[in-house]
This record gives C-alpha cells, sequence and structure tokens, in this order.
C-alpha cells in the first residue's frame, strides 16, 4: 500500500516501551521463524477457514448492501464458540452445518470494539471437524476507503458535468471485516469466490477473472468470479462502476486497466511500465505471477495512493494516470514508481506474506526497494536513487526522534496495525536492503531472496525467515550481522577523523547512536558497511563494528564516508576535514552532493553543528542542477525561515533565500530550452515555488501573468503546480474564485488536487475564512475537506489562524474525518508550531478529545515541534545574523514586502485542462 501517512509517521507510547525491551534483549536475531500457532494476533487459532464464497448485493443507494457469506472452516480441538472478526455488520442468521450434514444455528455477540463477534451453538461446544457457516447479513457503504466504499466523482458528458458514483474496496489493514465476517488477520490464508449483484451497464472487477455473467429479470446482473488463490483477507478486492478497459499482455498474463469513461488514454504509460516490470520480476523473482490476469483501477478518489489487492491493483488517478501532452515527467516518475511497487507487492506481500503487522516491513520496505531498483534499471537517466535518497532521509529524521520504533516493531493490536505504514517501514526498510544487497552483492542477494519466495509461496514468513535464505545464500550469518538495523530502533553517526602523518592520512571511524533530540536514549551500536572514498576516488568499504577501527590512505585530503549514499547512517567529519570537502563539494557525484547536505543539516539540528556550516554549504553549490539537492536545500531553508518568530526577520530571511536561489534560478529560466537536461523543468519548478514563497517579486509576477494568460497560452505543466500556488497565496476576491471555480469543476483528481493545494496559499485572512467555512460543508468528499482544513497553517504560514479555526469547529471536523483520520486532525494541524508550549496544548487537546490511541499521533508531532523549539533557541539568531551580513546594509532592514497585485486574466480555454473553468460554467448553466 502506498498512503499519505507512511510519509510522515513515526511512533510512542506501547510501542515504544517494548521497542526499549527489545533493545535489551541485545542485538542479535532474537526473532524465531514463522510458525502459525504462535502467530500474534487476537483471534483464537483452533478454528480456520479454507474458502469463502461471498455474494455481495449493494442497494441502488450505494449507502448499504446485503450479502451472504459461506465460510469452510476446520476446527482443530472442542471449542465452545467460534471467534472471527466483523464491524459494523448485522446479521440476519447464523447457521453452522457439519460435513455429516447436521446443520445448527449459532447466536451472534458483537464485541465493536474489539471488532469480533462470538458465535456460540446453543447447547455443546463445537465438535473437532470440517463445518461450512452460512451468515445472511447486512453491512453499511460509507465515504471513506473502509471496506466498500463509495467515490462521488465528476464527468463531462456531453458538454454538461455529470455527478457519478462508483463502488470500491479498501480492506488493509484491517476493514475487510466492514465486508463480510472472517479472519480478519494476515496469518489466516483462504481462497474466496466473490459474487456480486450489479446494475447492467456497469463494470464488475475483482482478484479473479469474471467466470460468469448471469442477467436478471430486475434488469440486474449477477456476476461470478472465479475462485481465488489462498489469500489473506485483505488484498480481497471488489469495484463497480462505469468503466472504459485498456487491455494487453505479457509474458501470457492478460493485462487490464480500468478507468472512468474517457481516461484511458491516459492509462497507456502506466500499461507499458505494467509490461516492463512485470516481465522483469517474473524473471528476478524467477517464480512466475500466479494469476493468468492481473487488474489495475484507477479510481477517481477514495484511497490517496494505491493498494496491492492481488490481481485488482488499485490506484488514485492522481498518480496513476499520465498524459505525455499535458503532464510534467515527475508525473511520469511517480507512475512508474507506484506501478512498480504494488507490482512488486504481487510477490512480497501477496505470494509471500508477512505473518503480522509487526514484521510489515517484508511488505513496505521490499516493495519500495524494488520499485527503486526496477525504476533505476529501466529508467537510468532519472536518477531514482536520487529521489529515494531524499524519502531516506525522512526515514533519518523520523528515527532520529524520541519517538522513533524499529523496523520490527511489535503490534499488539490489529487497530493499531496502521501506525506502522510510516517512513521507517517503507524507507529505512528499503535503505537496509539496499545497503545489505551492496554488502552482499547482487546476485548473492538475488539468490536469497529467490529461495525466500520459492520456499513460502502461498505462506507466510518473519524476518528470520528472511535472513535464514540470505544466510543460506551468502553462507554467513546474515541474522546475526544486520538484525541490528531491523531489531533496534535509530542509527549511527559514524565520525570520521583524519590526522595527516608525513603526508599520509591516519582516518579513525568510529559510531555513536545518533538523535536529535534524544541525549538519553540507549547506545547502541550496528555492524556498519563503511564506504570511503578519498580525493582521487579511491574506494575502501570496511565493515565498522562496536569499536573504532583505523585505516591508513597514501595521501592527505578530502575524504568522504558513505560514497555512492548506499548506506542508512549519518557522517560527522572533525573541522578540518570538513574545510576540506566544502571546496570539494561541487566535483562529488550528486548522491554524494545530497548526503553530505542533508547530513549536515541534521547535524544543525542535533546541536552538533552550527546553521552557519550548513549555509555556507549551500553557498558553495554554484551553478547545482539537480533538481533532489534544490528540493533538499529549499526544505532546509524553509525549516529554518519557520523558527524565526518576528515579521519583519522573516522578511530579512526571504530576502536572503530570494537571493541565494536567483542564481540557479537565472540558469534554470521559465521556459524549457532546446536539449536541455530532462531534470531542468523539476529544478525550475522547485526554485519558482521556494522563490514565490520568498515573495520574490519578479517571480510572483511572472507567475501571475502566466496564469493570466493561461487561456491563449497554457502554463507549462512542469511548472503548472508551482505557478498555481504563489497565484493562490497573493490572489485577491476575484482570483480566489477563479481558483475556487477550478477546484469545482475539475473532472480530474490530480486538478482538483492542484487546485486545492493553491487555495490553501491563500494569505488573505478573510478569503482564508471563506475557504475553510467552505470546507465544512458537504461540498468536498469528507477526506479532502479534513485534509485542506488541517494543511492550510502550514502552507500559508497562517498556522495560528488555521489552528483557532479547527479548534473553534473541532467535532464538526472530526465528525467528517474517517476513524483512521481521525487521529491526525490535531498534530496536521499543529504540526508548523515552533513552540513548546503548542506541544502541551496539543497533547493536552487529544487527551481531552479522543480515545487513548490517538495519542500516539500526537505524541509524534508534540516530539516534532518540541525538537524545532530547541533548533530554534540555538540557532534561529544564527540564521538571521547570517542572512543580514550576507544581505549588506540596504537589503538587512526589517521592511516587509507589500503582496504584489494580481494580474487580470484573458480567458479563452485552449487545452483540456484549461477548458477545466468552462466546464464549470456550462454546469452552473444545467443547474
Ligand atoms: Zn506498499
Amino acid at each position: 500500500m502506498i498512503t499519505p501517512g507512511a510519509a510522515t509517521t513515526a511512533a510512542i507510547g506501547s510501542l515504544v516501551l517494548t521497542a526499549a525491551l527489545l533493545v535489551c534483549a541485545g542485538s542479535a536475531s532474537a526473532e524465531p521463524r514463522f510458525s502459525f500457532e504462535t502467530t500474534p494476533g487476537k483471534l483464537p487459532k483452533d478454528v480456520v477457514p479454507k474458502h469463502y464464497a461471498l455474494r455481495i448485493v449493494p442497494a441502488a443507494t450505494y449507502d448499504r448492501f446485503d450479502a451472504e457469506a459461506l465460510i469452510d472452516i476446520e476446527v482443530a480441538r472442542p471449542v465452545p464458540a467460534i471467534v472471527l472478526n466483523a464491524a459494523e455488520l448485522n446479521f440476519n442468521s447464523v447457521r453452522l452445518r457439519a460435513s455429516r450434514g447436521d446443520e445448527t444455528s449459532l447466536t451472534p455477540s458483537f464485541d465493536p470494539r474489539r471488532e469480533t463477534v462470538t458465535l456460540t451453538p446453543a447447547s455443546a461446544p463445537i465438535a473437532p471437524g470440517s463445518y461450512r457457516l452460512g451468515i445472511e447479513y447486512s453491512g453499511k457503504i460509507g465515504k471513506h476507503p473502509q471496506g466498500l466504499y463509495q467515490i462521488a466523482y465528476k464527468q463531462r458528458e456531453e458538454g454538461r458535468l455529470a455527478e457519478k458514483l462508483m463502488l470500491a474496496t479498501q480492506m488493509e489493514p484491517v476493514q475487510a471485516r466492514r465486508l463480510f465476517p472472517g479472519w480478519d488477520e494476515p496469518v489466516f490464508r483462504a481462497t474466496f469466490e466473490i459474487v456480486a449483484v450489479i446494475d447492467a451497464p456497469l463494470t464488475a472487477v475483482s482478484n479473479m477473472p469474471q467466470s460468469r455473467v448471469e442477467l436478471r429479470p430486475d434488469g440486474r446482473k449477477e456476476v461470478s468470479f472465479a475462485r481465488s488463490v489462498p489469500m489473506s483477507t485483505y488484498l480481497v478486492g471488489l469495484f463497480v462502476g462505469e468503466m472504459d478497459l485498456l487491455e494487453d499482455s505479457v509474458d501470457g498474463i492478460r493485462l487490464g486497466i480500468h478507468t472512468v469513461k474517457g481516461k484511458r488514454a491516459r492509462a497507456r504509460y502506466a500499461m507499458e511500465a505494467t509490461k516492463e516490470v512485470l516481465h522483469y520480476f517474473n524473471d528476478y523473482f524467477g517464480e512466475p505471477y500466479p494469476l493468468v490476469k492481473l487488474d489495475q483501477i484507477a479510481l477517481p478518489g477514495g484511497i490517496v495512493g494505491a493498494m496491492e489487492n492481488w490481481g485488482a491493483i488499485a490506484y488514485n488517478e492522481g498518480r496513476f494516470l499520465y498524459d505525455p501532452g499535458e503532464d510534467s515527467l515527475r508525473q511520469q516518475q511517480g507512475v512508474y514508481g507506484i506501478v512498480a511497487h504494488e507490482i512488486a507487492h504481487q510477490w512480497f506481500g501477496n505470494l509471500v506474506t508477512m505473518a503480522w503487522w509487526d514484521n510489515l516491513w517484508l511488505n513496505e520496505g521490499f516493495a519500495s526497494w524494488m520499485a527503486g531498483k526496477a525504476s533505476a534499471r529501466f529508467n537510468p537517466r532519472w536518477g531514482t536513487p536520487l529521489r529515494d535518497a531524499l524519502w531516506k532521509d525522512q526515514a533519518l529524521s523520523e528515527d532520529a526522534r524520541r519517538t522513533t520504533h524499529p523496523v520490527q516493531t511489535p503490534v499488539e493490536n490489529d487497530t493499531r496495525a496502521m501506525d506502522v505504514f510510516d517512513a521507517i517501514t517503507y524507507a529505512k526498510g528499503a535503505a537496509v536492503l539496499r545497503m545489505i544487497e551492496g554488502y552482499l552483492g547482487e546476485d548473492v542477494f538475488r539468490a536469497g531472496v529467490r529461495g525466500y519466495v520459492r520456499a513460502h509461496r502461498f505462506s507466510s514468513t518473519t524476518t528470520a525467515d528472511f535472513w535464514h535464505h540470505l544466510s543460506g545464500a551468502s553462507r554467513q550469518d546474515i541474522g546475526k550481522l544486520v538484525a541490528g538495523w531491523t531489531e533496534q530502533p535509530g542509527y549511527p553517526v559514524v565520525k570520521v577523523l583524519q590526522r595527516c602523518e608525513n603526508g599520509a592520512a591516519v582516518v579513525t571511524l568510529a559510531q555513536e547512536r545518533f538523535t536529535l533530540n534524544d541525549p538519553k536514549a540507549p547506545p547502541l551500536t550496528w555492524n556498519v558497511p563503511v564506504i570511503l572514498a578519498d580525493e582521487t576516488g579511491a574506494r575502501r568499504t570496511v565493515l565498522l563494528e562496536r569499536d573504532p577501527r583505523k585505516l591508513r590512505f597514501e595521501r592527505c585530503g578530502a575524504m568522504l564516508a558513505n560514497a555512492g549514499d548506499t548506506g542508512y547512517y549519518r557522517s560527522q567529519y572533525d573541522d578540518r576535514s570538513f574545510r576540506r570537502l566544502v571546496p570539494a563539494l561541487s566535483r562529488l557525484p550528486a548522491p554524494d552532493r545530497l548526503r553530505l547536505l542533508s547530513d549536515t543539516f541534521a547535524l544543525v539540528q542535533a546541536g552538533r553543528a552550527d546553521t552557519t556550516r550548513y549555509l555556507a554549504l549551500v553557498e558553495n553549490l554554484g551553478a547545482e542542477t539537480d533538481r533532489t539537492i534544490w528540493e533538499h536545500v529549499t526544505a532546509a531553508l524553509r525549516f529554518l525561515r519557520e523558527l524565526i518568530d518576528s515579521p519583519g526577520e522573516q522578511a530579512v530571511f526571504d530576502r536572503y533565500v530570494a537571493r541565494l536561489l536567483e542564481t540557479p534560478f537565472a540558469s534554470a529560466g521559465w521556459d524549457p530550452r532546446p536539449g536541455e537536461p530532462a531534470d531542468t523543468p523539476l529544478v525550475r519548478r522547485s526554485l519558482i515555488e521556494a522563490l514565490g514563497r520568498a515573495g520574490h517579486e519578479a517571480v510572483v509576477r511572472e507567475a501571475q501573468s502566466r496564469f493570466a494568460a493561461r487561456a491563449q497560452r497554457p502554463i507549462d505543466p512542469a511548472i503548472r503546480p508551482a505557478v498555481l500556488n504563489i497565484v493562490g497565496r497573493y490572489a485577491d476576491p476575484p482570483t480566489f474564485d477563479t481558483l475556487l471555480e477550478r477546484m469545482r469543476s475539475a473532472i480530474d483528481v490530480a486538478d482538483k488536487w492542484e487546485a486545492q493545494s493553491a487555495l490553501r496559499q491563500v494569505r488573505d485572512p478573510g478569503l482564508l475564512r471563506r475557504l475553510m467555512e467552505l470546507m465544512l460543508t458537504d461540498e468536498l468528499p469528507p477526506s479532502d475537506a479534513v485534509f485542506n482544513l488541517t494543511h492550510i497553517g502550514d502552507d500559508n504560514g497562517r498556522v495560528e489562524l488555521g489552528w483557532q479555526f479547527v479548534l473553534e469547529h473541532l467535532p464538526a471536523i472530526l465528525a467528517k474525518a474517517s476513524p483512521r483520520g481521525r487521529p491526525h486532525v490535531l498534530p496536521d494541524a499543529a504540526s508548523a508550531f515552533t513552540d513548546a508550549a503548542r506541544a502541551d496544548e496539543l497533547i493536552a487537546l487529544t487527551r481531552a478529545h479522543l480515545e487513548a490511541p490517538a495519542l500516539y499521533q500526537a505524541e509524534k508531532t508534540a516530539d516534532w515541534i518540541r525538537l524545532k523549539a530547541s533548533v530554534k533557541t540555538r540557532e534561529a539568531r544564527r540564521a538571521i545574523g547570517w542572512a543580514r551580513a550576507r544581505l549588506g546594509p540596504e537589503q538587512a532592514g526589517t521592511r516587509e514586502i507589500p503582496p504584489p497585485l494580481p494580474v487580470r486574466e484573458r480567458p479563452s480555454p485552449r487545452s483540456r485542462r484549461e477548458g477545466v473553468e468552462q466546464g464549470k460554467a456550462q454546469f452552473a448553466a444545467k443547474q
């Protein structure tokens, strides 16, 4: 699964306590290999499901469904009752028929908190044997992506906008129990046969191909799907709607991509990517994709990322469709990456499944690593490892805080499973795999992966199973070597100390645990493969264990650790070595430039270096052209800017940022130049965005006039999000209305997101209030509304205003949020604060308004706010002082920049996207 949460979270509370216990147990691999009986979970293991036959009949209103489940079960020993999962289901009847034929009815007793139901016979216990459990029931179809849900979207029909609905499912982690009663824990594998009764003109897609379609006298049809392979409940998928189909095949596997009407052509790129990676994976794993077909569905809403349902992968169309004429390279790269990730899951997760959520990284870390590998292999010019390095950086940041957790983290309660979908599970997991692969070599590593997949296909595993196969392939005890990376929280900083002896260098390497704000963290060590490179480019790999190591190089000079950025750690150089690296910066390969910048900034955040060291490094970038590096730098500058409280000083820092970025922007320019590198448009977008944020007058004016002239000259898609954000930031009421119309009339998710992002930038307090009040209405899908409300403060810098609005309307906003999203409401709205008092307020409010499990997210954000508060005490003055000194007396005054006036527009739509607002006008006329 790809979720927005995967990018922004870490852990606390009970998880941290159990993590501390794990640490005490030492770093040697402590986890046993998979066994069904000892796998954690809340359901008893003496009754197991073998097969589900499900018949789902959605009501015409799409708000509820009727259903029947026939579940074949095996009872291993006499049990007083059968316990399984069910959430918000109403049972009409429950029958249990033994294989010899006698039938009894069972009485259900629901436990809504545990999301279980206990089925009890009238008299004697249930004897061991095979049974068929028959349940007639009904359930809800909601608007949040949980279980079976509806997606509302707009579609252009004969020049008008029509309102449409489709049905989709989202089961992971624990939502299948909202569609059918069952054993909703990953270790309970069973086969499925699904029947859906739907309106005849609609299409239904599920995990398996359709096996029969029968028309009924009432105009509906009954669609039956073939019996599935044995799989976990969280992988079940069912989608119903008016859809277009794009078909193809690869290696004998039938491929289908379903989009809403009219969008099929934009799925062609995803189809090409699918063929490429599916073929590659068939070869890599040595175990072919096991189903006869693979469908992919581009949803016009619902989930924000993607879900790897076996044979029926679901995506938000905003991350899946790609139009070469209208979309950016960034979109194209994103599509490739997400397709590769979800298809990798067909092996890592679907074919071989983690036994329990504590080993989620076996799904997500592996799929993330594999997606990066495939993307880099087939698109060598995209700089995929660098993009992944930015993601790794996010994990390195979360993993250095007080609230971190090990990759393998105990999840004692399945309703808390969602908490582990974070950057540590995904990006640290992937980075650790990359590090091990780099250490063992690609061939040995692949042999281990193949052995693992072959041995555990259609079964479950723990991490110990993977180490076992890797040990077999490499003939060394891999668990002992690497388990510290997955069983311990955090990571080391490698200290590099260089001493010159008669011109030769003696380099001492030593490690200690790196934290941003947790000086009392248990002192751990890791086995770190360190790759050192000297000025001549000579590289040496050493395994740094607990004790420091000394190495000799022929010559003194610049010495780089973690060369190639394949390691998951930070490096800290002695002053002299650092000074040697600064002038060498622009000559280093891009991954090393990024690593040096990022490590230096992390050292600043941790209080191990000061801001001026980082800013000096940035000023040394010269004619840097790499987009990931500018993305890192602009994010770091934004972090520093947030620490400055006074508006006058903010303006000084803004002017410094504007001046700093003018140089690279002068070489990127506004418009594509013939023969420019493919990445340049992405650099352009980052710099325009940052310059707009800093209030650079010429950039703001140009963005506004490009927006005004968009009908005559469509805005280059590569920079359009940045241009719209600037336009939104300085919008007056008419411009605000135009953006609002753009959002309302968008028929593509990507356009809607773009318009919403622009609206969230609005600085004018009156307009901001209008926007937030609109979000309280039912106009937008509830998850969009909540997202906008809780991110407005962060996006436009008016954190206090956004926060107060959220507090004023907290009950209404919490009611709008999904149960899964509710714990994020307050933390998201508070995350841009930089005062410790706000952290306390966040915790107090969470305790007052939410249930205990929500504290987990609040603690993480509170820790982040406190971290920023402590960096502020140390660094805010230094950053301002540096900016003043660089600007010179004329520019360093605390004059604020008045917002430029918007340029008026000249409408006359031309392209598909620029036609969006026209479509809205026609829609209004129809009303
Ligand atoms: Zn995933």
